[in-house]
């Protein structure tokens, strides 16, 4: 090999080699193609997925690959990965010799899109984790809402979980996304994930985002408020947190049965008034129920009017209380934060279809949470204020010239964005 090498080197200075130059050495190399750190125009490739009935040893062999070699390998790689957490349908690659024996060299499985375990026993056996690279490309959008946002989005070709971090994590505080209106509109920054530059990861996050419900604005910024800790937040363009102390209901994707109304009259009971002091959250059995805000539990306990229920102190001033539950997930004296799940939907006690009844009490007594100016989460400091606006003002600036798409001839906002980058 080394004498190959250097006669190669002196073809190179030598204009009348005295040696012809070997068939092998004159053929054109295909071009190198990297992939798990391995150039696998060494290797013979052999990609298949974990079959059932298949452990290492089972793969080795059917690869031909003595049992002796098999337990060796098997011994030393296990103090590094747990070769019997294979699972049944995941990918894994072999290289193999490029010979006629096409021996395994290496075995590489991907317990997820993103992750990889390496088994080399080319010469001495290694056993090590590693990651495909992972690259990130900045989106625009922009749509208008004629029925439901997850159907604007379908529309357009977007993962709804575009949808859901817009309700959920954004504006779960600031936009009733159940009630929204034909034509309320926005605009949206995000990140797309890709992993090796080819495999579509989903949606990373979103950068910045501009929600007009009822003609009224609604600015999100995303900024992370503790380097250290990472945490990230969204912010107004004045800087108010957009989270507020309280989640706007206790179950995501339901829907509102029944409003606080003091006056509400039930034929049942005679037109009588029967003022509903409470929200109905109609949800299917088993939806989780989270506390709106952290807390303490205070009651977790059964009556026939309530049936399973769950109360929680958040301070002097606010509790809320969950009702009609199948199940309840505390008990007195837990400490819960904004978003755990306290209980599941169910019909226990006085109802007649599956929904949470949720009470707001301010000061001991039962308040519309809809009405009510709730406080605000952790503000911004006074030095991270400045940071902020500097940080905020380009990307506010990018997001206000994103059209509307309805108001373009071009049909896909996307594709505006890909000609744009490619100028
Ligand atoms: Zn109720």
């Amino acid at each position: 090999m080394l004498i190959a090498v250097w006669l190669v080197a002196s073809c190179k200075e030598d204009p009348k080699p005295q040696i012809e130059p070997t068939e092998e050495l004159a053929v054109i190399q295909p071009e190198e193609v990297y992939e798990f750190g391995f150039n696998l125009n060494d290797f013979i490739v052999k990609r298949d997925t974990v079959r059932s009935g298949d452990t290492f040893g089972v793969i080795m062999e059917r690869n031909k690959l003595g049992y002796p070699k098999i337990y060796q390998i098997a011994e030393q790689a296990k103090s590094d990965f747990d070769i019997r957490s294979l699972q049944i349908g995941k990918p894994y690659t072999l290289l193999c010799s490029k010979d006629t024996l096409q021996e395994p060299k290496c075995f590489i499985y991907q317990p997820n899109k993103e992750e990889y375990v390496v088994i080399n026993f080319q010469d001495s056996i290694h056993t090590y984790k590693s990651r495909k690279p992972i690259t990130y490309v900045e989106k625009e959008l922009s749509g208008v809402i004629n029925n439901s946002i997850s159907q604007t989005l379908e529309e357009k070709g977007i993962s709804p979980r575009l949808a859901y971090k817009l309700a959920d994590e954004i504006y779960a505080w600031t936009i009733d996304f159940r009630r929204l209106q034909k034509g309320d509109r926005f605009k949206v920054i995000y990140t797309d994930k890709y992993i090796d530059d080819s495999i579509y990861g989903g949606i990373n996050e979103i950068k910045a985002a501009y929600f007009e419900h009822k003609s009224e604005p609604f600015y999100a910024f995303e900024f992370k408020t503790d380097t250290v800790k990472g945490i990230v937040d969204y912010f107004n363009e004045d800087a108010k947190n957009l989270r507020r102390a309280f989640l706007k209901a206790p179950v995501k994707f339901s829907r509102i049965s029944s409003r606080y109304n003091l006056r509400r009259r039930i034929a049942l009971y005679g037109n009588r008034i029967r003022p509903h002091k409470g929200t109905d959250f109609a949800a299917p059995v088993g939806t989780p129920i989270m506390a709106t805000a952290n807390g303490t539990v205070v009651k977790s306990s059964y009556t026939r009017g309530n049936g399973n229920y769950v109360k929680v102190k958040h301070n002097s001033v606010y509790s809320t209380q969950y009702l009609h539950m199948s199940k309840r997930k505390v008990k007195v004296g837990d400490f819960v934060k904004q978003g755990d799940v306290i209980g599941l939907v169910g019909m226990t006690g006085n109802t007649s279809g599956p929904h949470v009844c949720y009470r707001f009490w301010k000061n001991g007594s039962q308040v519309d949470p809809f009405k009510q100016k709730l406080p605000e989460a952790k503000p911004i400091s006074d030095s991270l204020k400045t940071r902020f606006l500097d940080a905020i003002a380009p990307v506010k600036l990018q997001l206000d010239n994103i059209s509307f798409a309805e108001e373009t001839l071009l049909e896909n906002p996307l594709e505006e964005n890909l000609i744009s980058q490619v100028q």
